[in-house]
């Protein structure tokens, strides 16, 4: 596990045997902890940089602004170490069967479900986002865990019958060693969401985490150690963009799987391109919501929540963009209100904490930077987007924003670019063809919804949507059996669901002649 110092002496005891660390957990509040064990993870131990000349951080807990550690950033020789750590370790796991890789990944599955609640206490020391969602995550990433490893012994080729007793077959075969980069929103959830496919594939990954967030992907490798993985099929490097651009233009990397901004994966593709590596690219979204006035208002106003305020808003997917037809605008307004005012918000630990904290001071001025710049363009706030001081004093170094209801015009930076925070966008409008169009006037493509009672008018939406999801009667859903990604600028490949295979496997032809060679020289 890893090593917690306290601020508390007597707690600091406590943290010494494995089971009392969780204990622990459960009975402190945000502030507590500096971690001091170190927080790469190479070829099944924890280790700590080998370049000590590289750039030093702090990382700061987002609830409190406390040092929650401090690292310094994976050079090339940490990279290096953790490339050829899962280059050795792949050989082998590449040649099992299917079943045989099933049978280990299942038991990874097991033992993150077992520290569910361990793991997402640390997921909130990391992200500042409320305890019940941090539960969530972990459950996303077990469920990651369990459908791949179910999938990877079906995992197969094609047979083909050729003239004169020809025949020929395709294999799948894994890639190699995948470098998986990491946004701060989701830490855990992206640590499972590309780890599982690309391990039940028959590959090793090299994963690094957003420097914001560097905790609890050194914990999944820790339980996949404790539950059989061999060494070196998991690892993980701490570090900023230097660590993420080595790992990304390492020759022995053969995919990047990118999750962040849109400047940031353009970056990794042209990193990609040069190595002509394949890439997957997860990427921002200012996504629409749609409102149609036959809706159930009273789901309507629940998935426009959803939509809007999980993880202080930050989230990749997010319906920001709710039109609102005019005939029930004012209706689902001032539910809308009151409900979002009556959101509580403060130390994510606590259970009936609602929304945490922004991930740091620096992001949070930038969210409050695009209501101020909006405000002052004309657009009317109708609810919070100030920032807020908790009671609890501990919590007064961490960057807190209530959440918002800003009413824009289309044309309006807020409206065009990703805020990233807790701000849901209100537009009215009159037609179906009206809205679709202003829907789709935008440079991302992530996702989008709609709430109808009209079937018709619901499927014929979708269909015209451009997005790579489009939920109906709902919103922010991720069924792991689904495909997740983006059109446009939103990303490129897809993650979760079959088709993830394709993306973590390259086809071999093989051609078996039956006959003779036909030779004309
Ligand atoms: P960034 O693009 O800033 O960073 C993403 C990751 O890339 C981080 O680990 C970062 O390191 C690393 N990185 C930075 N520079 C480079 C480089 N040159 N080469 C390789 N890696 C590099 O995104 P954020 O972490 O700020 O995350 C927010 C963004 O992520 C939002 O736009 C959001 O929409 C998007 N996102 C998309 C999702 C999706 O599935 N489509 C899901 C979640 C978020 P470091 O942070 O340490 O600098």
């Amino acid at each position: 596990m890893l090593k917690l110092a306290q601020r508390n002496s007597t707690a600091a005891i406590l943290t010494q045997t494995k089971q009392l660390v969780s204990i622990v957990f459960r009975t402190i509040t945000s502030g507590n902890f500096e971690v001091e064990t170190p927080l790469n993870f190479i070829n099944g131990r924890r280790k700590n940089c080998l370049q000590t000349t590289t750039q030093s951080f702090t990382v700061e807990e987002p609830a409190t602004g406390k040092t929650l550690c401090r690292m310094h950033e994976s050079g090339i020789e940490d990279v290096n170490k953790a490339v050829n750590a899962a280059q050795q370790a792949q050989h082998d796991w590449g040649e099992m069967s299917g079943f045989e890789r099933s049978k280990v990944l299942q038991k990874c599955a097991h033992l993150l479900k077992e520290k569910q609640e361990d793991v997402a206490r640390l997921e909130v020391f990391d992200t500042g986002k409320p305890i019940w969602e941090a539960r969530g995550d972990v459950q996303t990433a077990v469920d990651a865990l369990e459908y791949f490893s179910g999938i990877a012994s079906t995992l197969c080729g094609q047979h083909f019958t050729l003239p004169g007793g020809s025949f020929g077959y395709t294999r799948r075969e894994p890639l190699g060693v995948v470098a998986a980069i990491g946004a701060w929103n989701f830490p855990i959830q992206m640590a499972g969401w590309k780890s599982a496919p690309a391990l039940a594939c028959g590959n090793a990954v090299v994963f690094k985490p957003s420097e914001f967030t560097p905790l609890t992907a050194v914990m999944l490798g820790e339980i996949y150690k404790e539950a059989g993985l061999p060494d070196g099929l998991y690892n993980v490097v701490q570090g900023g963009g230097q660590t993420g651009n080595l790992l990304s233009s390492h020759p022995d990397i053969a995919k990047v799987t990118f999750t962040g901004s849109v400047t940031t994966g353009s970056k990794v593709m042209k990193t990609c391109a040069g190595g002509i590596k394949a890439v997957t690219l997860e990427l921002g979204g200012k996504s629409p919501l749609i409102l149609f006035d036959d809706c159930d208002i009273t789901n309507a106003v629940n998935g426009a929540l959803l939509a809007n305020y999980l993880t202080q808003g930050q989230v990749c997917s997010n319906g920001t963009r709710v039109f609102i037809q005019e005939n029930i605008f004012s209706d689902v307004i001032s539910r809308l209100v009151n409900r979002v005012k009556a959101i509580k918000y403060g130390d994510p630990h606590c259970e009936k904490t609602l929304m945490g904290a922004m991930i740091n001071k620096k992001h949070a001025e930038k969210v409050l930077g695009f209501i101020s710049r909006a405000k002052q363009q004309g657009a009317e706030v109708l609810c919070g987007g100030k920032q807020i001081v908790p009671d609890n004093p501990i919590l007064h170094g961490g960057s807190y924003i209530s959440p918002c209801i800003i009413k824009p015009s289309d044309d309006m930076e807020i409206s065009l670019e990703e805020v990233f925070g807790p701000v849901m966008n209100v537009y009215s409008f009159r037609s179906e063809e009206e809205v679709l169009k202003r829907a789709n006037d935008s440079q991302f493509g992530l996702a989008s919804g709609i709430f109808t009672k009209d079937l018709n008018r619901a499927h014929r939406v979708a269909a015209k949507i451009q997005a790579g999801s489009c939920y109906i009667n709902n919103y922010n859903i991720y069924p792991i059996e689904m495909p997740f990604g983006g059109y446009k600028k939103s990303g490129i490949g897809r993650e979760n669901g079959m088709i993830t295979l394709e993306y973590f496997t390259q086809l071999k032809t093989v051609y078996v002649e039956g006959g003779n060679v036909d030779c004309p020289y």
